[in-house]
């Protein structure tokens, strides 16, 4: 069942990452059979040719899709399962048909030419103090496209509603303003289109869809990184489009100038218009989340149930969602609430508590590839500044997160005495306090650490 629900989950992010006839056509049979022990996910297929299709063109949005709701999935696999329905799996399956229904596949699947999937809208969407700002702007957008907020630029962590929010520009601006184009695209598909017109000769024909534009909304943007002919394309489309008042809406996991390996010009233009940024939400708006989720599944559940899961998950609504799913389902299929002991157990693979897990070179590596230097120089005697910052960032974590004491820390970076390894402590610690944003992105290196 488990893997059923994630599935329809990752199911649902690949919806909008591909175009509905191939959604339909490749996706239809494919089933999600294993986790294994080791991370890798098994994905059946029902013959040869759609497992080397998804193999080739589609395994890392498949990963990325898995991993985005189950974070300790390394790796994908495809096998060839002539019966792909695991008949346990189809029967408790069946037995929830109100979920099924809830996920079908028809609710998933985005409008090809906007790539806008209708489920997603600003009345589901749940305001409070995390993202008040990031929603009026998007409203502010909606109302006065392209004029002051250009581009607009949402910035937060994993599965904190940034998606969601692009996607509900969208969809209200194609209610308001029936003829105008539209198109939403992840950074990652905008890539792929310039890499194939550069191949086939066609970036004539690219250049004029994207220039042609009422509003363009591209989602996660610090996968642009390193990505030059396309940060270039984007710079100019990007231009035409301001110019010309037409609205551009980016995404990122952190705010512009975080992101690493972007071209200067480019960075400008992200920061140029209006910043806005998704936090984590407090306590009462989870439950108000939780709340509109039930109401969206026609379920209820107890008052304590609800805000026992607020209080456990607070640092993603992806997961936030994952968790009620499961309870939903549990009192679907067994016809009673959990116990408190069982009601544990279930959230116990949603919620992290990885810790031991980390080690301190997995965390040099967090650090390193962040801020896009290398583990050498993170670890090695340079003073250069783009450098002493990260470092002291990675002693101030190996002390958080791992409880290194000062002279162990200086230690592992070359014998360094313990006041200076304090005097970062200390300077890193002042600086969260005094600087949300900074915070944020100590908090993202965080979860990518959780994550890796
Ligand atoms: P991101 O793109 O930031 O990783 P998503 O937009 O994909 O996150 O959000 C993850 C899930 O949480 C989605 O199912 C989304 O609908 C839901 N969600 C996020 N924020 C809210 C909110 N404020 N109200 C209701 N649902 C939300
Ligand atoms: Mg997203």
């Amino acid at each position: 069942m488990q893997l059923e629900e994630l599935w329809q989950q990752a199911l649902g992010e690949i919806a909008i990452n591909v175009s509905p006839p191939i959604f339909h056509s490749w996706f239809k049979n494919v089933e999600l059979i294993d986790i294994r022990g080791d991370g890798v996910a098994v994905i059946a297929c029902h013959n040869n040719f759609t497992k080397e299709w998804l193999q080739e063109k589609c395994q890392k949005l498949i990963l990325r899709s898995i991993r985005n709701h189950h974070p300790a999935v390394k790796n994908v696999i495809f096998v060839v399962k002539t019966n792909t329905s695991n008949p346990k799996i189809r029967q408790t399956y069946q037995d929830t048909s109100g979920v099924e229904k809830q996920l079908t596949l028809l609710d998933l699947s985005s409008d090809p030419e906007t790539n806008l999937n209708k489920k997603y809208t600003f009345s589901n969407f749940i305001v409070g103090s995390h993202n008040e700002l990031a929603n009026a702007a998007a409203l502010s957008i909606v109302e006065n496209p392209g004029t002051r907020f250009n581009p607009l630029f949402i910035y937060g962590g994993t599965g904190l509603g940034k998606t969601h929010l692009l996607q509900a520009i969208g969809n209200e601006f194609k209610t308001r303003y029936p003829k105008k184009k539209i198109r939403y695209v992840t950074s990652e598909k905008f890539t792929e289109e310039v890499v194939n017109g550069m191949r086939h000769q066609t970036l004539d024909a690219f250049k004029e869809k994207y220039r042609s534009l009422d509003l363009l909304l591209i989602d996660d943007v610090q996968f642009l990184s390193g990505k030059e002919k396309t940060q270039e394309e984007l710079f100019h489309t990007f231009n035409v489009l301001a110019e010309n008042n037409r609205q551009v809406v980016f995404s990122s996991d952190r705010p512009p100038r975080a992101i690493p390996a972007i071209e200067e010009r480019l960075l400008s233009r992200f920061s140029g218009g209006m910043q806005a940024d998704i936090k984590t939400p407090d306590f009462e708006t989870r439950v108000a989340i939780l709340k509109a989720k039930l109401g969206q599944m026609q379920s209820e559940l107890n008052e304590s149930i609800i805000e026992y899961i607020a209080s456990k998950i607070h640092k993603n609504i992806r997961e936030l969602e994952g968790a009620l799913n499961k309870v939903v389902t549990y009192i679907r299929i067994k016809g009673e609430e959990p116990s408190q002991a069982e009601l544990e157990h279930l959230l116990d693979e949603i919620i992290f508590v990885p810790s031991r897990l980390i080690s301190a070179k997995k965390l040099i590596q967090a650090v390193a590839e962040f801020y896009d230097i290398s583990e050498r120089d993170l670890m090695a005697k340079s003073r250069k500044k783009d450098v002493v910052k990260p470092r002291q960032i990675a002693m101030y974590l190996l002390r958080e997160e791992l409880k290194y004491s000062f002279p162990a820390i200086g230690e592992k970076f070359g014998g360094k005495d313990h006041t200076t390894v304090m005097h970062a402590y200390n300077k890193i610690a002042k600086e969260i306090e005094e600087n949300p944003q900074f915070m944020h992105e100590i908090n993202l290196i965080r979860e990518k650490l959780l994550n890796s």
